[in-house]
């Protein structure tokens, strides 16, 4: 996709409007229209990449520096009790939007959102995506 046809691009120049928090020279952070909590939070590269797989090394460090520092900056803003992040790559994983983007979400105690449940898979199983995954690398 290109840059012109982009969402989170058009939103990162300003194209489209958004409710900024932060930007640098690299990254542009806004919070997100669907929020599962208050100060749920989109940061993303300024330069268009798919996903995390495709995204230039420099990008990434530079999206995950700002994470870092707005991070607990959200935390304090909204009284959060602890923070998810996360990062879906594929529209199997749940990805909407095709412009790399981390996923900073504030969690309350009590608020419901539930963690994916565990498969259960044999030890052999285990030690055999094991294998495949080193055969891979
Ligand atoms: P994904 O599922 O691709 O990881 O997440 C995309 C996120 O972008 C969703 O949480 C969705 O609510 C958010 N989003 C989609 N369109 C817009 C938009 O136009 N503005 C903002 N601020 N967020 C958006
Ligand atoms: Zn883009």
């Amino acid at each position: 996709m290109s840059p012109e046809d982009c969402l989170f691009c058009k939103i990162a120049s300003g194209t489209i409007p958004s409710e900024k928090v932060y930007e640098d020279d690299h990254t542009f952070a806004f919070l997100d229209i669907n929020p599962i909590n208050k100060g749920h939070t989109l940061v993303i590269p300024k330069h268009h990449a798919e996903n995390i797989m495709t995204i230039r090394k420099d990008d990434l460090a530079a999206v995950m520096e700002t994470v870092r520092m707005l991070a607990p900056v959200i935390q304090r803003a909204v009284s959060a009790d602890g923070i998810n992040i996360g990062i879906n790559n594929g529209s199997a994983a749940g990805q909407v939007i095709f412009h790399a983007h981390v996923h900073v979400m504030p969690r309350f105690d009590g608020d419901g959102h539930e963690h994916w449940q565990g498969k259960k898979l044999t030890a052999e199983e285990i030690a055999s995506t094991a294998i495949a995954i080193r055969k891979e690398l």
